[in-house]
């Protein structure tokens, strides 16, 4: 980011106080060793954070949840009135154990999130010894220098010792979004105007123009910092996808009241000798069955790992539900420099005044004369340190550190009009050979209508500059522009009389050159653009640079031929009904870009914009995503932005894509396995109660608990954290409007459910008719053939979703493994078999729980396969 800031290296002349913001003394920073003690005794400059609740408050916390509550009167009951003292106190491990696994995995998804926030730390620029610096903003400390300029975030409470037209937003603490200018120690120009106390807020952004501030107050001692303190507990929003979930727990919840109430009248009615209390625990337990209790813990950290997988990869996701919507995003609108360019900039070619181009290297030294005050007066980049936004950057080139410390020395700044994307020019005032003089740089489409004359660089005199001089001059740019480079016009004039406003001197301009830049496109660029196509999204490129730069780079990553619609014609005609006919727009302003990706939701898109100005953030808020990029964007763009992309490289946008798609597969893999295995569990009891009432209950609440311990939890867990699909990119978006669960999937769901308990009752009926066995044995049977089919379901539901040919996944591998050997125990060891109610098995059970297990989650597996084929016949699936 470029910065209006003081020279990095303020040499000790005497008017260093002159330098670029005017009368500061620069010596009124702070030295390191001042700094340091500041930071000893004031602390860091951070908001409070809140504070984690202790362990065992938590514990009770998860405790509080209606189905462990419900579990533990159960306990208590089977306790008290059936005198099952062992199975009380199994209940009671089975919450705990519960409870625990809900808090582990709270605690991580908490964790992954809070590390993010770190990530993300904000900077700022103060004096420090006497010279300018970039620091964590957490380093600030009273007394502090810090200087700010448009798109910053302030950092600190300041009190403003110079201002050139600062203005800030200070939404966050007001609720007043209209910029507000300050002014000097809080003296206002007109009364109506501007604020009074002269402070600029942390946490407040920088709309406009620059201002040297000096800290006030840090961390919790700002006025943010008093309003943090009262927010601390505030927690963040739930995504939509979380709202579905508890909307779904909670309709599951009543379903499992009416199936517990119809599960215990058929227990009281069918099952002799059961009793009230008995009916009634198997109801309780059934309920606890039927209710997928870890869909919002697992969904959760599903999320979070995926989120912190994003921020490894350079994507920080700042709104959870931003993961979710980048599953959906069928278009992305992108800017070019940066995003698909290196933006590493190099001065390549100076144009005379007759538009002769030279090669930058090796133009005659007239012509570099001419150019370089503008180059590198109107310039806020500096060499050592390297600071300042790349195209700045760049037209220092053809410089060293001591010529440009020289020459801003001896000609301080003397007033700016900051770069601005709207106006596309920059100017800065000095005093050149004793003249106040503006020098100005910009786009030639915004700095060639205000000139009236042209620098001869042969005889030093000016000439009077007509439309054909302008025209040899624009076409000059144009032949450069076309060829992919960024054409910068530059110009000059005497200024006379006391300057008020160095933007209402920008006319009658002498063009004293042009200058052109190469910002080679990234190597990734063409691999991610093809990539983004076969992702089924569109691409659209919204630039503020030249059409035939925007074109030419196009044309190199493979994103299409032109022509670009221009700003102006967009003026002209307004964004097309379909603005995806075009698919380059250049030279638009920030407001245009905004109406592109309006138009482009109201035809039903999902839009992913990348920006990196302050005028950006308001498309960037319009956009179901925005992008801000992290390298060059503005504080102001990152605020507003769901994902920051640290690198600004578009293949990082394409990963964060895809990291998003794979995570709501994993969320619906999870979603399918628990409805499925509980639907199914549900079936089983009641089909039983109904068609074998002889055998009375069939699995016992203890059993019922442990099926539910043994499958919500590891495996479920597992789903969610399935290898991305290597395929998944090559399957269209899915459609926004497109819900995780609702009817017809939940019936797809149940189907699958009914395919399983079939089969386990099927198990039950061999094992009662065909071999005969004793009521005990039949129901060993049964509680592992269901144990075992639900392990080999989630093997089946990861297939149906996908990968089929990517990476195993060993976590899901090692819970089945834990859960069958979790199983075997209950079945072979004594004191375990008499807490679960299981009786040794003979060969035949073994062979039939083997086959019954299976044969249900084969046939899943079947139907799964033939699905895919049959898709894949017709074209790619969409879900
Ligand atoms: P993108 O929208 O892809 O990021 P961009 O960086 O070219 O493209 P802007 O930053 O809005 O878009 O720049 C628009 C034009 O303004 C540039 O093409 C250039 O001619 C001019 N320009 C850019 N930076 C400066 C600057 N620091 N000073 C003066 N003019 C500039």
């Amino acid at each position: 980011m470029g910065s209006i800031g003081l020279a990095a290296t303020t040499p000790p002349h005497d008017d260093r106080g002159m330098d670029v913001l005017g009368p500061v003394d620069t010596s009124r920073g702070l030295t390191t060793e001042q700094a340091r003690a500041g930071l000893a005794s004031h602390g860091p400059n951070v908001l409070p954070t809140a504070e984690r609740p202790g362990l065992g408050f938590r514990l009770l916390r998860e405790l509080r949840e209606p189905m462990a509550l419900l579990l533990v009167v159960a306990a208590g009951l089977s306790g008290l009135l059936l005198g099952e003292v062992v199975d009380a106190v199994a209940i009671l491990v089975i919450v705990v154990v519960n409870a625990t696994i809900a808090l582990v995995l709270e605690g991580r998804a908490e964790r992954a999130l809070e590390s993010l926030q770190t990530l993300e730390a904000p900077t700022a620029t103060v004096v420090r010894d006497g010279v300018r610096r970039v620091i964590d903003a957490a380093e600030l400390v009273p007394d502090d220098l810090v200087v700010l300029q448009a798109g910053d975030r302030v950092p600190a409470d300041l009190v403003v010792l110079h201002s050139d037209g600062v203005e800030v937003d200070e939404a966050v603490l007001t609720g007043e979004s209209l910029p507000v200018p300050k002014v000097v120690g809080g003296r206002t120009d007109t009364a109506a105007a501007g604020d009074r106390d002269g402070l600029l807020h942390s946490g407040t952004m920088v709309t406009r123009g620059g201002a040297l501030g000096q800290v006030r107050a840090t961390g919790r001692a700002t006025a943010l910092g008093a309003i943090a303190q009262q927010l601390r507990d505030v927690r963040s929003e739930p995504t939509p996808l979380q709202r579905q979930l508890d909307g779904l727990t909670r309709r599951l919840g009543t379903a499992a009241v009416v199936i517990a109430a119809t599960a215990f009248g058929l227990a009281l009615v069918v099952v002799d000798g059961l009793g009230v209390e008995g009916a009634f625990l198997t109801a309780v337990a059934l309920s606890v069955a039927a209710v997928p209790e870890g869909l919002a813990a697992v969904t959760t950290v599903a999320l979070a790992l995926g989120v912190g997988r994003m921020a490894e990869r350079g994507a920080i996701v700042r709104r959870l539900s931003a993961v979710e919507t980048l599953g959906a995003t069928d278009v992305l609108v992108i800017d070019k420099t940066g995003t698909v360019t290196e933006n590493r900039m190099q001065l390549t070619a100076v144009i005379g005044y007759d538009g002769t181009v030279w090669d930058a290297a090796v133009a005659p030294t007239h012509v570099l004369d001419a150019v370089r005050p503008v180059l590198l007066l109107c310039n806020d980049a500096t060499i050592e340190p390297p600071t300042g936004d790349p195209t700045e950057r760049a037209l220092l080139d053809l410089t060293t550190v001591a010529e440009l410390d020289t020459i801003r020395g001896r000609h301080p700044r003397l007033g700016v009009a900051p770069f601005d994307s709207d106006r596309k020019r920059m100017s800065t005032m000095h005093l050149l050979d004793g003249t106040r003089t503006v020098l100005v740089k910009g786009a030639p489409e915004s700095v060639l209508p205000l000139g009236i004359a042209v620098l001869d660089t042969g005889t030093g005199s000016t000439r009077p500059l007509d439309d054909a001089g302008r025209e040899v001059l624009a076409s000059a740019a144009d032949g450069l522009a076309a060829g992919g480079q960024r054409v910068l016009a530059l110009a000059r004039r005497e200024a006379g009389g006391v300057p008020t406003d160095i933007a209402s001197l920008e006319r009658g301009l002498t063009i004293v050159g042009l200058v052109a830049l190469r910002d080679p496109p990234r190597a990734s660029a063409a691999g991610s653009v093809a990539a983004i196509r076969s992702a089924g999204m569109s691409l659209v490129m919204a630039t503020g640079d030249h059409p035939g730069t925007a074109t030419a780079v196009a044309a190199e990553i493979g994103l299409g031929h032109g022509p670009a619609m221009t700003g102006a014609a967009l003026r002209a005609e307004g964004v097309p009904a379909d603005p995806l006919v075009v698919r380059i727009y250049a030279r638009v302003d920030p407001d245009q870009k905004l109406a592109i990706v309006s138009a482009l939701q109201e035809g039903g898109h999902t839009v992913a914009m990348t920006g990196d100005g302050v005028n950006d953030a308001p498309a960037l808020r319009r956009a179901d995503i925005g992008v801000a990029l992290g390298e060059t964007g503005s504080d102001v763009a990152r605020e507003v932005a769901d994902l920051v992309v640290t690198d600004d490289d578009l293949a990082t946008i394409v990963a964060a894509v895809r990291e998003g798609r794979g995570i709501h597969d994993n969320i619906r893999k999870v979603i399918d396995y628990l409805v499925t295995s509980n639907f199914a569990e549900v079936m089983i009891v009641i089909g039983s109660l109904l068609l074998v009432p002889a055998l009375g209950v069939p699995l016992f609440p203890l059993q019922l608990l442990w099926i539910n311990l043994l499958t919500d939890g590891l495996p479920a867990l597992a789903l969610g954290v399935d290898p991305v699909d290597p395929a998944l990119m090559g399957r269209p978006p899915r459609r926004a409007d497109h819900r995780l669960l609702d009817r017809p999937h939940l019936r797809v769901l149940g189907e699958r459910a009914a395919v399983l308990a079939v089969v386990a009752l099927g198990t039950l009926w061999v094992a009662l008719e065909v071999l005969g066995m004793r009521a005990a044995e039949a129901r060993t049977v049964l509680f592992s053939t269901v144990v075992l089919s639900q392990v080999m379901l989630a093997f089946v539901v990861r297939r149906s979703i996908g990968p089929v040919h990517g990476e195993s996944n060993r976590w899901l591998w090692w819970s089945a493994a834990g859960s069958l050997a979790a199983q075997a125990f209950v079945m072979v060891v004594p004191t375990a078999r008499t807490v679960f109610d299981t009786v040794p098995l003979s060969a035949d059970g073994w062979v039939l729980l083997g086959v019954g297990g299976l044969i249900g989650p084969g046939i899943l597996a079947a139907r799964a396969a033939w699905v895919r084929r049959r898709l894949r016949r017709s074209g790619p699936p969409t879900g």
